[in-house]
């Protein structure tokens, strides 16, 4: 289907019930209401729960859901027993740091990077109190781009992970993780990458990058909340341990032991958020009606846009100053106001940003910052957007000034 930005909306009922300009999309991203439509339809005509009934609802509710599991594993190019259903990329992580928990020997090492989202900082950091390990940051340099030549330095015989985010949430860092993975592979050290900013933006093949974990949520992706992935080599899943055990993950209980269920099922305790993962499925298959390259040079052009206009903006500061290799995520402070109060202001004419700490301490603390405004845009945000906000942004800061 071509793609039409000005018409792009229309599928979006929240913007039909509100008069509003969202440019808060590395939060969350808005739902089609095909997305939207799917869950209602799961609910109100095939309700039941999946891999356990035999009469027809249940059935269909299995089918649809391991369907829905398909659509995420050929959108990514892997195998489906390879797409694990979690709550998001912050369980996905955990799940993994729970895994490798039982492996790590006093003085291993896990690389993260300066630039992380909190939950790809605390979950190893979480390990570290209990284990005698060490946690090694590759820094940022003032681009805001990764210290690639650090990191060959830092990689050591005791690191067993590196785990990195594909693109920051906060400044829009798109980091070269195929170099990363290459070169983590040369020492046999595993590499786990989130993904929750990139999946919506960039087009990611988990077999030409050799990933061996890749996370990442649906919410982000125009999918419901609740519902998140945990792509795994085939491999390494059939090894490492889940992290909740219950119903469905097992093939034998007794009461003195149990079997695991093969993989992907083994990492599903309980009944799983079956309406949530039929509505990601849905998600991706509204993104595949559009041409990848056509929603890409849309939002290339209205983020140049962005930056034409931000630019200005009196007494902006923008994080970094001289950025490199961006996404359509852009923070900045005004001069003399505070993030909280511009964000505020800002929402009474209908804009919606974000203001704070965007669960990336380290990272701020690095400009020496507790609070940043920021701005993301996905590919049904239109230039008029845009100008609008900066029509409004001009407005509240001589409103505050
Ligand atoms: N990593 C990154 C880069 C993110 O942007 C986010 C969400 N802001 C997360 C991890 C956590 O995602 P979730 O809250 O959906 O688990």
């Amino acid at each position: 289907m071509s793609f039409d930005p000005l018409n792009i909306k229309k599928d979006f009922p929240i913007f039909k019930n509100n008069n509003l300009v969202y440019l808060d999309n590395a939060s969350t991203t808005q739902k089609p209401k095909q997305v939207i439509n799917s869950m209602v339809e799961f609910y109100e005509n095939y309700n039941a729960n999946v891999h356990r009934g035999v009469y027809g609802i249940a059935e269909k509710a299995t089918l649809v859901y391991e369907k829905s599991r398909n659509i995420i594993a050929n959108f990514i190019n892997a195998n489906n027993e390879e797409i694990i259903f979690t709550k998001g990329t912050t369980e996905s992580i955990n799940i993994i740091a729970n895994a490798i928990n039982k492996d790590l020997q006093t003085g291993d090492e896990i690389i993260i990077s300066e630039m992380e989202h909190h939950s790809n900082i605390v979950p190893w950091l979480m390990l570290s109190k209990y284990k005698n390990i060490k946690i090694k940051y590759i820094s940022m340099l003032n681009d805001g781009t990764l210290n690639i030549s650090e990191l060959k330095k830092i990689i050591s015989k005791k690191t067993k992970l590196i785990s990195v985010t594909h693109m920051s949430n906060v400044i829009g860092t798109i980091n070269p993780i195929k170099e990363i993975i290459n070169l983590a592979h040369q020492s046999n050290i595993k590499v786990l990458i989130d993904a929750a900013q990139s999946i919506s933006h960039i087009k990611i093949d988990v077999k030409k990058l050799k990933c061996d974990y890749l996370v990442f949520s649906g919410h982000k992706i125009m999918g419901p909340t609740g519902v998140g992935i945990l792509f795994g080599k085939n491999n390494l899943l059939k090894k490492i341990p889940p992290l909740l055990g219950g119903g469905h993950m097992i093939k034998e209980v007794t009461l003195q032991k149990f079997s695991y269920n093969d993989i992907p099922w083994k990492f599903e305790a309980g009944t799983a958020n079956i309406a949530q993962a039929i509505g990601l499925g849905e998600a991706i298959k509204y993104l595949q009606k559009f041409e990848y390259n056509e929603l890409h040079s849309h939002t290339k052009k209205i983020t140049n846009h962005l930056i034409e206009k931000i630019n200005k903006v009196p007494n902006i500061i923008l994080y970094p100053e001289n950025r490199k290799l961006i996404g359509p995520v852009i923070s900045f402070s005004i001069k003399n106001i505070h993030s909280y109060d511009l964000t505020k202001l800002l929402d009474t004419q209908g804009i919606c940003i974000r203001s704070g700490h965007h669960c990336a301490q380290p990272l701020l603390n690095k400009f020496k910052l507790e609070s940043l405004n920021r701005v993301s845009l996905y590919f049904y945000n239109t230039i008029d957007d845009i100008n609008i906000f900066y029509d409004k942004l001009i407005y509240v800061i001589k409103l505050l000034n």
